[in-house]
């Protein structure tokens, strides 16, 4: 597998087939190339372009408000500690030194001070790379100037969380480099690594080992060391050193996740569910860097124990952040029990990441499937942050479900928020060196070079509130490629697709990609109408009365006079108020429907009591 796309581009340039890959990036890699290259690869964040839309305002507010922050205060519990002049106001919330009143009241001991630097920095690199703009990256240079000095060993005394803020630190230095061309990235990341290696625990320790130790409170035992990896063999294969790729190896959790995920046991139960699903990108870094066939079978099987025992309607998952036993009920009995559903801007953010991961290494479009679920039910209804530090949380799957700000201000979500809607670009198209595959249905444009030619396509949607997408191939000259648009394992009979308006294919395989290879002119359309049903799922097998109504990747909330039951029937008919709405209605006019992201601040609910 080694330097096979290397191979590629070569023969496939002499050949005058379409090479996707910028060769000087490829090269670039020479001396920390991984062991596996996954068929399919991610294009640049400056490839793909959002349009106008939901997406696009989500990204934009995001890398506004992110772009905002004030550097003096992001730097301030890394100067505070390191004994520097440390100007700005306090943060407050996780971010602090001060207490958070409710967790721990000692003097002097917050949270987990400055735990989201690294992401706000890798946050706005990506933006950088996907917006080109010359303020992100400035932002990004005067940060990681701000760090270098600041970083000491005394930053960690008494610190919770050392793996799990040098993680987030990791990610922004890495990130900074590779996306934002900063010149001290590295240097910062070798000082941080240096300061914090003393305070890490020794090896991928799991919360129970965590707690088998000397802890001087519950809160002690959080740290996530099992889930360094993945960002440890980044920082290998962007030039970093070989020291983090043997750090990788080492906080590797073979003994109690791995192994038993890679043998087909079922280990998520009682553990917390956003770390270790964020873990799993750790497992598909092992086995591209190093080959290893095990961590991809735990990180298949593991995402597949996520998807069919732990996940939601909306494809969330986690009610109170912890996975529970199949056959115990207590995912439909959380619908009563809590409000906490799924911790969405982290989760939503490792989700996205795992199922790019698995669908580059086994082109199974059913990951894709997956990730919009998440996109279009969770993240992209997430309330918006606010200046004060006041974000989203958790989405609330409650009978009585309402959207609320998380009491407390800068907290894990508003770091992860900061990285998701950078990614959606990247999240939506992919390439194999020869054709270019279309996992998402969102308003965006795609380029890339082959040869001095750039050809590009731009997608024109309403998806999901309209069951079609449309595609204009821009080319200097007649190019012929494949196109791969993926075709939902929902999609129907009814689906088809058309190139200017011509049917080239009828109820194309359903959960799979449909290959479109012709030789594409300046201008050439292609057009999806997607066979888009309304199933009802039930929240466990435990409760198969209590069900979700779900229109091909949406899930309906039920809003306003909320019945007590409904007729099976009468769920299953409901239908847009108008073409294109947000609007739903049953055919009784009993429930009105929104999907999440039409939600503001009436109270809803995702799982109605079903009569036949
Ligand atoms: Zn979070």
């Amino acid at each position: 597998m080694k330097h096979s796309r290397r191979t590629f581009l070569k023969t496939g340039a002499a050949a005058g087939a379409v090479a996707l890959l910028r060769p000087d990036k490829a090269l670039a890699a020479s001396e920390n190339v991984p062991a596996i290259e996954p068929p399919l690869s991610q294009f640049g964040y400056g490839d793909v372009t959002l349009l106008e839309g939901p997406l696009r305002e989500q990204f934009d507010r995001n890398h506004a408000f992110y772009l905002s922050l004030n550097e003096d205060s992001l730097l301030k519990p890394y100067r505070q500690r390191a004994g520097l002049p440390a100007p700005g106001e306090d943060m407050g919330g996780w971010y602090s030194w001060e207490p958070l009143s409710d967790i721990d009241k000692r003097p002097n001991n917050g949270f987990a001070p400055g735990h989201s630097f690294g992401q706000y920095l890798s946050g706005l690199a990506r933006d950088y790379a996907a917006t080109g703009d010359k303020a992100t990256q400035e932002k990004v240079h005067r940060l990681v100037r701000g760090f270098a000095p600041a970083i000491s060993s005394h930053f960690w005394d008494g610190n919770r969380f050392p793996a799990y803020t040098y993680d987030k630190i990791s990610i922004g230095m890495i990130d900074a480099h590779e996306f934002a061309g900063d010149p001290l990235a590295f240097k910062a990341l070798d000082a941080a690594l240096d300061s914090v290696k003393q305070h890490l625990p020794p090896g991928p320790l799991s919360r129970a080992e965590q707690y088998a130790r000397p802890h001087t409170d519950e809160s002690f035992c959080w740290d996530e060391p099992y889930t360094l990896p993945e960002n440890c063999f980044l920082a290998w294969q962007r030039g970093a050193g070989s020291r983090y790729r043997e750090m990788g190896i080492h906080y590797l959790a073979d003994s109690w996740y791995w192994d038993p995920l890679a043998a087909g046991e079922n280990v998520l139960p009682g553990k917390h569910a956003y770390s270790h699903v964020n873990a799993m990108s750790s497992a598909m870094q092992a086995y591209f860097v190093l080959g290893s066939r095990k961590h991809l079978r735990a990180a298949k099987n593991g995402f597949e124990f996520l998807r069919t025992t732990q996940s939601f309607a909306t494809g969330g998952w986690g009610p109170n952040e912890d996975f529970r036993k199949p056959g115990s009920g207590e995912i439909g009995e959380s619908l009563t029990s809590t409000h906490s559903s799924f911790e969405t801007p982290c989760g939503s953010y490792g989700h996205f990441k795992i199922t790019r991961y698995l669908l580059r290494t086994t082109k199974d479009s059913r990951y894709g499937d997956s990730m919009e679920r998440v996109l279009y039910n969770c993240i992209l209804g997430a309330l918006p942050i606010k200046k004060d530090g006041y974000g989203f949380y958790y989405s609330d799957y409650n009978n009585d479900g309402s959207k609320v700000y998380h009491p407390q201000t800068w907290h894990c979500c508003t770091g992860t928020f900061s990285q998701i809607t950078a990614d959606y670009g990247i999240s939506a198209y992919f390439h194999d060196g020869e054709g270019v595959y279309v996992n998402l249905f969102v308003p965006s444009r795609v380029t890339w070079p082959r040869g001095t030619e750039r050809i590009s396509l731009t997608q024109r949607t309403q998806y999901p509130h309209q069951p079609t997408t449309e595609i204009e191939v821009s080319v200097t000259a007649p190019s012929r490629f494949p196109v791969y648009l993926r075709i939902p394992a929902w999609a129907g009979a009814k689906t088809t697709i058309a190139v200017n308006g011509k049917r080239v294919m009828s109820a194309p395989e359903a959960g799979e990609f449909a290959k479109i290879d012709r030789t594409w002119k300046n201008g050439d359309r292609i057009e999806v109408e997607f066979g888009m049903a309304t199933t009802l799922e039930a929240v466990d097998p435990q409760h198969p009365d209590l069900m979700a109504a779900v229109h091909g990747p949406l899930a309906l909330f039920a809003v306003g006079t909320i019945p007590a039951s409904v007729k099976k029937a009468d769920l299953l008919s409901v239908a847009q108020a108008a073409s294109g709405s947000t609007e739903w209605k049953t055919a009784s006019g009993a429930v009105t429907m929104r999907p999440f992201a039409a939600i503001t601040d009436e109270h809803y609910r995702l799982y109605q009591k079903v009569e036949s």
